[in-house]
């Protein structure tokens, strides 16, 4: 290799990877193992004592899972990355590294389904308190802010699609108050977004997404932009203070500008146990390889339909930032030049039973809960993912009765655009 910096593409095939040293393998090999054998006695307690890097037992680490980390630590610009079962443990593992109970975060009200419930209920149970803020006002997050805060929270193109959040500004906000700013990049991928450019600390992926691609594998990833000084800060005691599970050892000071990744993998994964198996790293590891040939054609697409469906009589808006005169359209420009994803909302005439209705009728289209798949999907938020929250909580996460949202996929533009109108009819 040449002294050049690769290119993304070149680092979404070979990030991390190497053929491998035993066999000569090329593709990633999937070590199906549990655990590892140690050179000796000695060896074994330099691993479990940190000072040396290698393989223990899988939940902590695997070398497919740390190809996949290596990978996408790369396509952020991020110093390291931890692997973990699905997006949903990757937030958790970094709350449990932050928070200590009774401590609060700040997060934007505009986010996956899911993300809202685990943060309203499930977080309660630990005494970690969300503190709402709006992605579109962003002083609310500045007036959200107060000495329990220790993290905020915020997705970069945000669910149910169509959102694109001020990253600096919020990042702004963040290193005011010198708190780490934590975005969630599942909806853009580092392809068309990389928050460590706007000043985000941490990222976190739902990897069933678009990293992986084709709707078969759940995983999650952490990336540690190493730009949050941990050291010596009280507020952030699993990185600041010594950690009687490692003899003291303080994992700020040892670990730099890697710490969070590390912290995450030794405290949260090794204690809390939501491992992502190694063939799941294999399946999303080939994912990768092909993002930005997957993504340019899922946005080139999705501004096909977008603009098509902004049209169509039936349909009273549509709501994405890749289309002149919308919301978004300058945040857009500036954050998702190449484009503005493959999901977005539209709001239907017919309200509630027209979506409903909707959703029943498409045949190419799958209905069902999820994005980011090589196949195009539908979903009516109200009466399924954003089922649990209230009336308001619903349109306030952008997910009202007639509200459909789409995922489109890398089928024949053509193809989707008659099956909706044929629905539509
Ligand atoms: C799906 C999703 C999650 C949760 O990820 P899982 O892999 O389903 O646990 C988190 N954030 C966003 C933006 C998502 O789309």
């Amino acid at each position: 290799m040449s002294d050049r910096a690769p290119g993304f593409s070149t680092l979404a095939i070979h990030a991390g990877a190497a053929p491998d040293a035993a066999t000569g393998a090329r593709a990633t090999p999937i070590y199906q193992t549990t655990s590892f054998v140690f050179d000796d006695v000695d060896h074994a307690a330099s691993l479990f004592g940190l000072q040396a890097f290698g393989n223990i037992y899988t939940r902590i680490g695997n070398p497919t899972n740390a190809v996949l980390e290596e990978r996408v630590a790369a396509l952020e610009g991020g110093t390291a990355a931890l692997a973990v079962a699905s997006g949903h443990a990757a937030e958790f593992l970094c709350f449990h590294a932050l928070l200590q109970p009774g401590d609060e975060f700040v997060a934007a009200k505009k986010l996956y389904g899911g993300s809202i419930n685990q943060f309203n209920h499930s977080y309660k149970n630990f005494g970690w308190n969300v503190i709402w803020a709006d992605p579109d006002d962003v002083e609310s997050f500045a007036k959200a802010v107060t000495p329990k805060t220790k993290a905020i929270f915020i997705e970069s193109v945000a669910n149910p699609g169509g959102v694109i959040v001020d990253i600096a500004a919020i990042s702004a906000i963040a290193k005011k108050h010198n708190i780490p700013l934590i975005v969630d990049n599942t909806m853009a991928t580092p392809y068309l977004l990389r928050p460590f450019e706007h000043g985000a600390d941490i990222v976190v992926h739902s990897a069933t997404k678009f990293l992986g691609g084709h709707g078969n594998s759940i995983g999650g990833l952490i990336v540690d932009g190493g730009s949050f000084n941990w050291v010596g800060d009280e507020r952030y005691p699993m990185l600041s203070k010594p950690r009687p599970e490692y003899n003291g050892m303080v994992l700020g000071e040892t670990f730099g500008n890697f710490a969070f990744a590390i912290a995450t993998r030794v405290l949260g994964l090794r204690d809390l146990g939501p491992a992502l198996s190694p063939f799941n790293a294999f399946m999303l590891l080939t994912g990768i390889e092909t993002l930005p040939l997957r993504m340019q054609r899922h946005c080139e697409s999705t501004q096909k339909v977008a603009e098509h469906l902004a049209k169509h009589p039936a349909v009273e808006w549509v709501s994405y930032p890749g289309l002149p005169g919308d919301k978004y359209y300058e945040l857009a420009k500036r954050y998702v030049p190449k484009g503005a994803g493959a999901v977005f909302t539209f709001g239907l005439k017919g309200g509630y039973d027209a979506g409903v209705k909707l959703v029943s009728n498409l045949k190419l289209f799958s209905h069902l809960a999820n994005i980011g798949d090589t196949r195009s999907l539908v979903i009516h938020p109200a009466s399924t993912t954003h089922r649990q929250l209230s009336d308001e909580q619903k349109t306030q996460a952008g997910a009202g009765p007639q509200v459909v949202r789409l995922s489109i996929g890398l089928e024949d533009v053509e193809d989707l655009i008659a099956d909706l109108d044929q629905a539509l009819a």
